[in-house]
């Protein structure tokens, strides 16, 4: 028997008004509509777009006080992806409409809700493929054939595991992944690869292009409303199987899931921060339970979060049989140069002898601030608290929080035109390095947020293409790209990293540095030479051994001595307003009110901590530390519900950032 009545979210709903709400199905749409089929619907005085999130054959409300939807739409999402996103508003302290709105078909234009949407159907992109192409797949290594027996006798299961490949770089994981995903196609299953950026990870996508042809569906922030809309409806009608993308593409509209792949699990770019502010590392995760698919980490540097949850599986080998490069740190106390002496001197001998170098500094732009040497003035930003940062070729001093910009200053408030650049970031060291070294034969690239656009990958394939040079950047040239001929790595300021006021910071250290040392001596022998203060450093020295086991067997024991997670769930929330003392009244009534957490669910509050300002806002944290996560949430968005209805605390915006990195 066909339903009666129809439970719609609305997908525009304040938090005030939480839905759903009932509308009576009529009799030419009760067979077609389904949970997840999209229903334009009378809402107040207007019609808004709506979510089916549930059937029913009767209602509360009395039959001729119901309304019936206008229309439904022609494509729906799969039941399991409305599912997903009521897990995710609860899990994540959002609203059911906004995480309903991440799993959307993308483009749903006024003209749709109108009934005027104009059918074309975009041609499919064209994907160019990356010269890193190889014919026929490879014989897997023993350790390779080894792991995708363990991984496809997991697939198989009813309830698979989640597991965890720690694998080296150039341990061959990606050829794991393209042969799990065969396995899984072949039992009618498909498969979503999430990486960390598309413009980052070309080589990836390019295999499994190779490999899939047709069934792979790319998702990336180049395609056009169209495109993304056609990969869409080719994901939803079964057409595409496989889809890989950016954090995004875990609500790909895939209905029979086998296998999600978490390539580069450790990277930071998995946590969205808009609202809802998810983790699609968990979301992940929790679609794979939910659909009964393996879901698949990978790492040469894993979280110690998933190391304590995962299976782990072992690839400890380079493919190639190629040692990894050896990495020596280089003490710069004392030092009164950017370079080491023995950097120096590396690098001129690469550019005698040819070759490629890769040198990282975590830090964009020409210099980090300017000041007056007369009065001691120091630049900053009049939004935020953060000083404003050199960019020559713009000829601009920038805020990196915020958009505000200025020319570049000749002259102080004083009157005096002595002004002093400090810090060196990416720019200044790529000129420098570009008239030392550099000419037609030998180019100094520059990869950063600032060169990269959208055009990361031409960027990184000039560099392939290159015979020789060096490629200077930011963590970006530290993900997973291939490059069979760079034989020296260099990383200039270690301790930047380090010097983050994090929990995590040893670890995104260790991780820089593994995964830069991983870009090394791929097709020749290599070396990478680190600069820092600070060699004693843990993270660092494990780095220069290439023990990342070790690093977090230390790393676990820290964490768990400080009940820091994975050993407890952190959520911050950040109470901001123009006015300082509004901020701060408004993060204690929110203490004040998550007291009892510490009773009720063992946790403890921290705060209020002033942030630094941003925006114009000035800013109070509160972090709530908890063995569960759960009755944490609840509270807390009980709490900011009642903060924020209080009058008294008017203007005072409230951001939960659940598992916040
Ligand atoms: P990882 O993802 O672990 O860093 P990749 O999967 O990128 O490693 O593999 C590194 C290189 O080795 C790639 O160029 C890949 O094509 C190649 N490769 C992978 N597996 C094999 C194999 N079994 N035999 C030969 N080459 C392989
Ligand atoms: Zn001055
Ligand atoms: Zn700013």
């Amino acid at each position: 028997m066909s339903a009666a009545i129809a439970q719609v979210q609305p997908l525009n709903s304040a938090r005030a008004l939480r839905g759903p709400f009932d509308y009576a199905l009529p009799s030419e749409l009760s067979d077609g509509v389904q949970v997840g089929s999209l229903l334009v619907v009378p809402f107040g005085r207007r019609e808004v777009l709506g979510v089916v999130v549930q059937l029913a054959e009767h209602s509360e409300i009395a039959k001729e006080r119901l309304l019936a939807p206008v229309r439904a739409l022609e494509a729906g999402v799969p039941r399991e992806l409305v599912e997903l996103a009521q897990w995710i508003a609860a899990q994540y302290c959002s609203t059911v409409p906004r995480a309903l709105r991440l799993v959307l078909p993308p483009g749903l234009t006024r003209g749709q809700l109108s009934g005027r949407a104009r059918r074309t159907r975009a041609r499919r992109p064209e994907h160019v493929p990356v010269g890193v192409l190889r014919g026929a797949p490879p014989a897997l290594t023993r350790p390779q054939s080894q792991a995708l027996a363990q991984l496809t006798a997991a697939l198989q299961a009813d309830a698979p595991q989640p597991h965890l490949l720690h694998g080296v770089t150039g341990s061959g994981k990606t050829e794991i992944y393209l042969r799990l995903a065969a396995v899984a196609l072949q039992r009618g299953r498909g498969t979503i690869v999430l990486v960390p950026e598309i413009a980052l990870t070309a080589q990836i996508v390019a295999r499994f292009l190779e490999r899939f042809g047709d069934t792979v569906a790319v998702l990336h922030s180049r395609l056009t409303a169209p495109e993304r809309r056609e990969e869409w409806r080719r994901l939803r009608s079964g057409q595409a199987m496989v889809c890989i993308g950016p954090r995004s593409a875990v609500f790909a509209p895939i209905e029979h899931l086998g296998l999600i792949v978490l390539d580069e699990e450790h990277d930071a770019s998995y946590k969205h921060e808009g609202n809802p502010r998810y983790d699609a590392r968990d979301v992940a995760e929790q679609r794979a339970l939910r659909c009964g698919a393996l879901l698949l980490a990978g790492s040469a540097t894993p979280r110690p979060e998933s190391v304590m949850r995962m299976r782990r599986i072992a690839l400890s080998r380079r493919v190639d049989g190629r040692p990894l490069p050896q990495v020596e740190l280089l003490d710069m106390r004392g030092v009164g140069a950017a370079l080491h002496p023995r950097s120096a001197r590396a690098l001129s001998q690469l550019r005698e002898q040819g070759g490629k170098a890769i040198v990282l500094l975590n830090r964009r732009g020409w210099s980090n601030f300017l000041s007056c040497r007369a009065c001691g003035h120091v630049w900053s930003c009049p939004n935020c608290d953060v000083t404003l940062v050199m960019h020559r070729s713009e000829r601009a001093i920038t805020c990196h929080h915020c958009d505000h910009r200025e020319r570049v200053p000749s002259v102080c408030e004083c009157g005096s035109s002595t002004l002093a650049r400090h810090g060196a970031g990416t720019e200044r060291l790529q000129h420098e390095l570009s008239l030392a070294l550099g000419d037609g034969s030998f180019p100094v690239l520059r990869l950063d947020a600032d060169t990269a656009g959208e055009d990361a990958g031409r960027l990184l394939a000039a560099f392939e293409r290159a015979p020789a040079g060096v490629l200077v950047g930011t963590q970006m040239v530290a993900k997973g790209h291939d490059f069979a001929d760079v034989t020296l790595g260099l990383v200039l300021d270690a301790d930047a990293t380090l010097r983050f006021p994090d929990f995590r910071a040893e670890e995104r250290t260790f991780s820089l540095i593994a995964q830069l040392a991983g870009r090394v001596g791929r097709g020749a022998e290599g070396q990478v030479l680190v600069q820092t203060i600070t060699p004693q450093a843990r993270s660092l020295r494990h780095a220069a051994a290439h023990d990342s086991d070790g690093f977090l067997a230390e790393e676990l024991d820290r964490r768990r001595a400080l009940s820091y997670p994975p050993f407890s769930h952190l959520t911050r929330i950040v109470c901001s307003a123009v006015e300082a003392e509004r901020a701060l009244a408004a993060a204690q009534a929110l203490r004040r009110l998550l007291t009892p957490l510490r009773e009720q669910a063992s946790a403890s509050v921290l705060g209020p901590a002033s942030l630094f300002r941003l925006r114009g806002r000035e800013r109070q944290a509160l972090i709530v530390k908890a063995p569960e996560r759960a009755p944490v949430v609840s509270a807390i968005d009980a709490a900011v519900q009642r903060v924020s209805a209080d009058r008294s605390h008017g203007g005072v915006s409230f951001a939960v950032d659940v598992d916040p990195q």
